[in-house]
């Protein structure tokens, strides 16, 4: 059984100085065989290539390495990691899901798109856990009314997976996340692109009334 879905009105604003998103430490731990089940193996031949996203844009919070979202690691050298071999583990452990998943072709390497696609577990109302996919947009918010979101959107909407849509802004210091499926249900259900899309651009109206109050 699926776990509840969050109310709209809620929501998710972060305080002041709070990021929006889930640490690369925490994701790390939070592993599990169903999340792992989840995501296919990393795409043989795929490389980070020239990006540094995942260096930059999440908060950093490992024993070994602290550093907050926004800001480039001080071991990323140009696009590579001056401690690879000895980097932390958190590091280790994280890879996008641009990484790992074939539905997301070349143009969805963060860098690129401008988003930063990420899974994370979701404890419901009835303390089972879900997976969700979390679609961090830390560059230019016009991206999300692009066909090709609203498709993968729908993709994932329809085969019942969460899919949160997560706004960065202040250098990534800040967010504002909600849950995308009351917005796009209907559109699914439908199969219209047209109705996924302006239940994305009326998910995003909401949200921007809710970051400027
Ligand atoms: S965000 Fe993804 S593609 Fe970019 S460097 Fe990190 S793991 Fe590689
Ligand atoms: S230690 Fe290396 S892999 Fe980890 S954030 Fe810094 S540059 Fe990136």
């Amino acid at each position: 059984m699926r776990a509840p879905l969050p109310r709209f009105a809620a929501g998710r604003k972060q305080s002041a100085g709070k990021t929006a998103f889930t640490t690369l430490s925490r994701l790390g731990d939070r592993r599990t065989d169903d999340m792992i089940a989840h995501e296919s193996a990393l795409i043989p031949g795929r490389e980070c290539g020239e990006c540094t996203v995942c260096c930059r844009v999440p908060p950093i919070e490992d024993p070994a390495l602290t550093k907050p979202a926004g800001v480039l690691c001080q071991h990323c050298i140009g696009n590579t990691c001056s401690i690879y071999k000895s980097r932390p583990q958190s590091c280790r452990d994280f890879y996008c899901q641009w990484r790992n998943l074939a539905l997301l072709d070349e143009n969805w390497r963060p860098d690129l798109s401008g988003v930063l696609i990420n899974s994370r577990l979701q404890t419901g109302a009835d303390g089972k856990e879900t997976l969700a996919m979390v679609l961090m947009i830390f560059a230019d918010h016009a991206v999300i009314f692009d066909d090709g979101f609203a498709t993968l959107v729908a993709i994932w909407t329809d085969r019942g997976d969460e899919v949160i849509l997560n706004l960065l802004f202040d250098n990534c210091r800040r967010g504002w996340e909600t849950a995308l499926r009351p917005f796009v249900a209907d559109g699914v259900a439908a199969g219209s692109l047209a109705q996924v899309k302006a239940g994305i651009r009326n998910a995003y109206t909401r949200m921007q009334r809710g970051i400027q109050t």
